[in-house]
């Protein structure tokens, strides 16, 4: 799905999240033997209705575990190809198949195989927010908690082809200090627009506030530069995939916590811990292709049993198979 034709998708609407909602969508998800995953970026009244909240990773390890013969994964294509890769034999649901990512967009399969052609024997790692086609094409998936692992553990005399992220591939390249990594110049529109001025302008107003960076944010360099120059202290900047968030909300003695990355998963983190203060960096930082995840198409994919996510099982057997390797690698955590 390109980001271009984002603003010709009109979202399925026309149902309030109320209690009666709630409940026909359980036991819809019963009758058809459905487990829900709701990612962390999702409006706050599907991640209540979904047995599962997580990130990508951990929500499609639930999606290969779950007993249920149905996954219903409430958030964007991708993902769901992933839970599909990782338990072929179930049927997975999106309840809006035109949910896209710009990330993922940014690079297609046959853009990545003239990229490999142009570097003959070069790894190719790949950050999670990809297609199956991507994946397949890839030696080792990685996500933002080990995506420094996944490349150091990469010989050194060996190049390294990084995509789609460009600021997730800068911070790879500055903590490897490796120079034969060449980065893919994608990003993610959200992201990307989560920047260093505003980061700087938001700690100077919060001293004391602890910094939640998610490393696809164009502000993660930022965040370091100003760990760097002592305007914040290094200690109070993490750089967290969106599941390590939740784990570092409930840790931490901070009062106020500013977090950089969409707003979806302020609810989450204020769930976690309701005595912070949780601010967004950006408040405007909100992700259409998430939020086409409406209550009304989550009520039509229970009752339709639509949109089906197929992927191909070569496509699926290559995909799945630089994913292992991910989770092999490190401390994986979760991706987005
Ligand atoms: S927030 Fe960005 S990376 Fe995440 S799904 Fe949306 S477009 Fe993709």
């Amino acid at each position: 799905m390109s980001s271009t034709t984002l603003q010709e998708l009109t979202p399925y609407t026309g149902v309030e999240p109320d209690e009666a909602w709630a409940q026909e969508v359980r036991r819809l998800a019963r009758e058809r033997d459905a487990v829900l995953l709701a990612h962390n970026y999702q409006v706050p009244a599907i991640q209540d209705v979904a047995d599962h909240t997580g990130d990508s990773l951990a929500l499609s390890r639930i999606a290969a575990a779950s007993d249920a013969s149905t996954i219903v994964f409430c958030g964007v294509h991708f993902m769901a190809e992933t839970a599909k890769i990782l338990a072929p034999e179930k049927t997975v649901l999106i309840p809006d198949a035109r949910a896209g990512c710009s990330l993922a967009d940014s690079i297609t399969g046959a853009q990545l195989r003239a990229w490999k052609a142009e570097h003959p024997g070069a790894v190719v790692v790949s950050y999670v927010n990809t297609t199956a086609e991507v994946k397949a094409e890839t030696d080792i998936c990685c996500t933002s908690s080990n995506a420094v692992d996944v490349v150091a553990s990469i010989p050194a005399d060996q190049e390294v082809l990084f995509c789609p992220d460009q600021f997730l591939g800068a911070h790879v390249k500055r903590e490897t200090g490796r120079d034969n990594i060449h980065v893919w110049a994608g990003e993610c529109h959200v992201h990307a627009g989560i920047n260093g001025p505003e980061l700087a302008e938001r700690a100077a107003a919060n001293p004391g506030a602890d910094l939640f960076i998610h490393p696809e944010c164009g502000c993660a360099t930022s965040a370091l530069y100003l760990a760097g120059e002592g305007t914040v202290p290094a200690e109070k900047v993490k750089i967290l995939s969106t599941g390590d968030m939740v784990h570092e909300a409930r840790a931490t003695s901070a009062s106020t916590v500013l977090v950089a990355t969409e707003i979806g998963m302020l609810h989450q983190l204020r769930k976690a811990a309701p005595e912070i203060d949780f601010r967004a960096v950006n408040d405007r930082a909100s992700c259409r292709y998430m939020k086409m995840i409406t209550p009304a198409a989550l009520l039509r994919a229970l009752r339709e049993g639509a949109d089906e996510v197929h992927v191909d099982a070569e496509t699926a057997a290559k995909a799945r198979a630089s994913v292992q390797r991910m989770i092999e690698i490190g401390k994986p955590g979760g991706g987005e």
